[in-house]
């Protein structure tokens, strides 16, 4: 059963067409990445799927249901969540409020202490940071508090822009653990943009390779890692 379902999706910046009849499908509790080099569209299509911008034709359907214009936060609502690629940290916040925010405007009934532990259990360092200002972490810290405050609330399907970029490889490594641990133990379901084709292939079952906003090859990511085309033109990037 597909959660995700992208038909001829297409976006434009006015002439400059950014995202060219795009079409894939997620079936639930699985890992889709879509892989590709700088400005083949990955950004522009996943603001798309969440409806931060409009598009120019095709549909998105979650569940079935064409979303059309539904506005982000309905979207949200419906169990979409992205973590985008600056993160969006209140970086003169806390660790635990910037978290908590994540909860506060998407569900009342949730048992915040509770919730917070779920995610320090995932991400146990934040545990120890959780009274220092977010802007103060490294790189990888907060890239944790961007995924734990999106995790609190427990979206269905979460969007993940570059989560690797600026990161050793160490932490990647930990952040695609935790991702796919989510997806075994609560049947997560994520869409991983990448441009670490390395990584992004090791933590996803399927993988759509975008080039100049289109679909130039699809399939397991296990084959596409396999593909000596590929691995020749996309792995030279170390995870
Ligand atoms: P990156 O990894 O650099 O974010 P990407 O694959 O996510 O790359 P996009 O950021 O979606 O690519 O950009 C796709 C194309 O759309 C590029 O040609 C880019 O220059 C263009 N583009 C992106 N944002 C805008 C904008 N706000 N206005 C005009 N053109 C844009």
């Amino acid at each position: 059963m597909n959660v995700l379902q992208v038909k001829d999706l297409t976006v434009a910046y006015g002439q400059v067409t950014a995202v060219d009849r795009i079409s894939f499908h997620v079936p639930a509790g699985s890992v889709v990445t879509l892989i590709g080099a700088n400005g083949a569209g990955k950004t522009t299509l996943l603001k798309a799927l969440m409806g931060a911008l409009p598009a120019k034709e095709g549909t998105v359907e979650l569940d079935g249901i064409v979303l059309g214009q539904i506005p982000v936060e309905e979207r949200v609502r419906r169990g979409m969540y992205l973590v985008p690629e600056k993160r969006s940290l209140f970086a003169s916040m806390k660790v635990e409020d910037n978290l908590r925010l994540g909860a506060y405007a998407r569900r009342k009934d949730l048992k915040l202490d509770r919730e917070l532990e779920r995610i320090f259990q995932l991400f146990p360092v934040l545990k120890e940071r959780r009274e220092q200002l977010a802007g103060t972490l490294s790189g990888g810290e907060q890239q944790m508090v961007a995924i734990g405050r999106a995790l609190i609330a427990h979206p269905r399907v979460l969007l993940l822009d570059e989560p690797s970029i600026g990161l050793a490889p160490r932490i990647v490594q930990q952040i695609m653990e935790v991702i796919v641990e989510l997806k075994r133990s609560e049947g997560l379901t994520v869409i991983l943009v990448e441009q670490n084709v390395r990584m992004a292939l090791r933590a996803a079952d399927e993988a759509y390779l975008v080039e100049l906003g289109r679909v130039v090859k699809r399939g397991p990511a296990a084959e596409l890692a396999a593909d000596p085309g590929l691995v020749s033109s996309y792995l030279g990037k170390a995870a």
